[in-house]
């Protein structure tokens, strides 16, 4: 069945999650780097407008000095998030460039988002971007901010930021990237027989029950935080496809309507 309307929609916010973009030996995942950058630019040369959430600041830094476990200090943490945050665009640049498409960088904090001025300046330098064919890149501004660090959070994570960002640009569609191919009657890394749901219309506490399952090794934990990132896009009248990473490609077959993760979307 082809969701009609996915058709109609032009603006589109994709949020990639580390385990997308790290493979599990710690090292990048370039070929998903790459895929994203192709996808994306091919998008946009077609006409529509696309804003890219990225996590993994964290993880690349992991991967820049060579360490293999996350350390337990925030202060740590967030060098890495700063050493790993430009090692991540650099990647990026260099994909996107090979597709001769221009990107930027928005590092945000909740407070932006917050305050009616920046919020408004933020939303104005996001339009300017896409008017100039520009697509941003938003990730959290770890380096300063708490937030992710298994602490107490601004934004929370970066699946939350997602549904922010979508709905500071207005967005008709939240593309969510997993490591899963979608949301589940319960966990399919540990049930065979789970079920996966193609729509979900409200976020109910049975769902929230079935979501409650531990995440991956770098992700943060659930398909809880995915709930949220819903939830948040409801309240605003707006939707969102939860589905692999893992098939960068399909996110155009997604936009084109076709029935690929689980649809979120009021009725
Ligand atoms: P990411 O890092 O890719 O954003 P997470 O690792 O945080 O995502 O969350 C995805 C994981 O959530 C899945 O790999 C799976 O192990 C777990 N999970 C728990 N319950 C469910 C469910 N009901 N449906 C799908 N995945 C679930």
């Amino acid at each position: 069945m082809t969701r009609r309307n996915i058709l109609k929609f032009r603006r589109i916010v994709i949020k990639i999650g580390t385990s997308s973009l790290i493979l599990p030996n710690g090292k990048i995942n370039l070929s998903n780097i790459d895929e994203l950058a192709f996808v994306l630019s091919d998008l946009n040369n077609k006409g529509y407008e696309v804003i890219l959430v990225t996590s993994g600041a964290v993880g690349v830094g992991l991967n820049v000095l060579e360490m293999d476990k996350r350390p337990a200090d925030i202060a740590t943490q967030q060098a890495l998030a700063s050493i790993g945050q430009v090692e991540l665009m650099s990647l990026y640049t260099q994909m996107f460039r090979r597709y001769s498409q221009k990107v930027s960088q928005l590092l945000l904090t909740r407070d932006v988002t917050d305050f009616p001025t920046s919020r408004e300046n933020a939303e104005n330098a996001l339009s300017a971007l896409l008017s100039m064919n520009i697509i941003p890149i938003i990730n959290e501004n770890d380096a300063i901010a708490v937030d992710e660090m298994d602490h107490q959070t601004k934004f929370g994570d970066n699946d939350k930021l997602g549904a922010i960002v979508a709905k500071l640009v207005d967005a008709d569609l939240l593309i969510m990237l997993s490591d899963i191919d979608g949301l589940y009657d319960k966990n399919p890394t540990i049930y065979d027989d789970a079920q996966i749901f193609r729509e979900i219309h409200e976020i109910t506490d049975e769902l929230r029950e079935m979501a409650g399952g531990a995440g991956s090794r770098f992700g943060t934990g659930g398909m809880t935080s995915k709930l949220s990132a819903a939830q948040i896009l409801f309240e605003n009248g707006q939707e969102m496809v939860l589905t692999n990473g893992a098939r960068i490609r399909e996110i155009r077959e997604i936009i084109a309507g076709k029935e690929i993760g689980t649809y979120f979307y009021r009725k």
